[in-house]
């Protein structure tokens, strides 16, 4: 068979199962489908192809295994999971030597059921940022149009699953990590409930929002990868011990008896006329198709941009103190003193972002401003959940737009971080709620740059969000595959 790269990820399961190819013959061609478009995208920073090629070998040897739902199945993590005997880099050069010594859970849970990885992917240095453009090791290009950004921090992951490098990927969703890029490049990304995936191994961001999630070209493959990785571990307090839902068996829910809210205080956002005329389709699309529509109100979410930038930047400079040049991390080689060992190896090891957000994060949880910026911070985030389970009352999910403008080209805001933070209001709200969310394509623009859209869900009830999910996903005109152009 020719071209396996382009299977989704069921069919690919399924194949593989029916010994249409061996697990050997679909890696090595996810592995050249790589090389051809790294070129293009640099959406891997390290390909483990000898490692792969051994362990689709030995999945032949032992032949096809049902009960492993992922058997076979070439998948791609990004640059912040765990992975023994690899670099693990998080996209920062502080990291650029380090070869982790264990693996994180979730890397774990897939080599049990079956999968191969192939590749680490690329993203912005700690998961700061929303272009992959503050990555150490160079920006990810976009597959539809590669003088233009991926979207980010799990831009790489994004990107590599739109090229067809592999059919699924995992990535990391703090303020909208998975769904953004996923929106941006045009496939479907999910960010379950924070507590659902474990994050031990993971390099940490804002720790009370980080969760890890799936990226696959349909929502059916997203719910067969977070089936493998869901659950407790005892190796994270914060991984929930609520069970574990049949997520390949859904629960049943009816097109025409879905009730979608709509947060007016994001709808009504300014778009970008590509980006808005998508949307506009999209709902009559799902008013045609007879899903319900109705307008629901939080008011506290003009303030989560604010709020979540307070809270993230607090919890990284706590989590970032480690990287000092003595424990963890690059050492410059600065011996004056340690107070000079620790500021140079910082300050030569952090890329601008990462020191701004430091700055900001020790700033807001200094004392006398502890109870100015960060304990209100802390209140709206509150507030805000309230008032998304208030909302949820009254309708079975929430729909709301990704982002407001289509993937942009590089450069556009490097210099102004106050706009790619406004930027990320659409997607901050759902991880100051700690719900589900599931990002997928609506439509492409006049531009040819695809339009996601988002359903966000009940805590813990990802069974219903990706049944939804999947009846919505056939509401609307499938996008097809980016022909993949190298830049000029
Ligand atoms: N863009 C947001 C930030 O920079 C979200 C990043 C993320 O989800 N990891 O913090």
């Amino acid at each position: 068979m020719s071209e396996l790269w382009r299977l989704g990820l069921g069919q690919a399961y399924q194949g593989l199962l029916a010994k249409d190819f061996t697990a050997e013959e679909l890696v090595l061609d996810c592995l050249d489908r790589i090389k051809a478009t790294e070129p293009a995208i640099n959406a891997c920073l390290t390909v483990l192809d000898e490692q792969a090629i051994q362990q689709a070998k030995e999945l032949d040897r032992l032949g096809p295994d049902p009960q492993r739902p992922l058997w076979g199945v070439p998948l791609t993590v990004k640059d912040v999971f765990s992975l023994k005997g690899a670099p693990t880099t998080a996209g920062s050069k502080i990291l650029e030597n380090y070869l982790c010594s264990y693996e994180a859970t979730v890397v774990q849970r897939l080599r049990q059921a079956g999968a191969v990885i192939c590749a680490k992917t690329n993203c912005d240095e700690f998961a700061m940022g929303s272009s992959t453009e503050f990555s150490a090791y160079g920006p990810t290009s976009n597959p539809w149009n590669t003088q233009r950004v991926p979207g980010g921090s799990s831009g790489g992951a994004a990107a590599s699953v739109a090229a067809c490098q592999t059919p699924g990927g995992f990535g990391t969703d703090t303020g909208g990590s998975i769904r953004q890029p996923a929106a941006l490049c045009g496939c479907v990304g999910l960010k379950p409930t924070y507590g659902r995936v474990s994050r031990y191994g993971i390099i940490a961001y804002g720790s009370s929002l980080d969760q890890a999630g799936p990226f696959a070209r349909s929502v059916k493959d997203c719910a067969r990868l977070l089936a493998s990785v869901a659950g407790p571990d005892g190796l994270d307090s914060t991984a929930s011990t609520i069970p574990v839902d049949d997520y390949l068996n859904p629960a049943e829910l009816d097109v025409k008896q879905l009730t979608l809210g709509l947060p007016k205080e994001l709808w009504s956002a300014s778009f970008s006329p590509e980006v808005e005329t998508v949307l506009q389709e999209a709902k009559t699309l799902l008013t045609k198709a007879g899903v319900n529509l109705k307008e629901v109100s939080l008011p506290s979410l003009k303030y989560s941009v604010a709020s979540y930038y307070i809270l993230a930047s607090a919890e990284a400079s706590t989590n970032l103190a480690r990287y000092d040049g003595v424990r963890y991390g690059y050492r410059a080689p600065d011996r004056s003193g340690l107070a000079e060992l620790y500021l140079s190896s910082r300050s030569h090891g952090f890329g601008p972002e990462v020191q701004r957000r430091i700055l900001l994060g020790t700033f807001v949880l200094s004392s006398g401003y502890y109870d100015a910026y960060f304990r209100k911070a802390a209140q709206v985030r509150r507030l805000i959940q309230q008032q998304y389970d208030a909302a949820l009352e009254s309708c079975q999910f929430l729909l709301a737009p990704v982002s407001s403008i289509p993937a942009w080209p590089f450069g556009s805001f490097t210099n102004d971080p106050l706009t790619i933070y406004q930027l990320d209001m659409m997607t901050l709200p759902l991880n100051l709620a700690g719900a589900p969310g599931l990002s997928l394509p609506c439509g492409l623009g006049a531009d040819g740059l695809p339009v996601g859209i988002q359903i966000m869900g009940r805590a813990f009830d990802e069974s219903a969000l990706l049944k939804a999910g999947s009846l919505i996903e056939q509401v609307f005109p499938p996008i097809g595959t980016p022909e993949v152009k190298a830049k000029e």
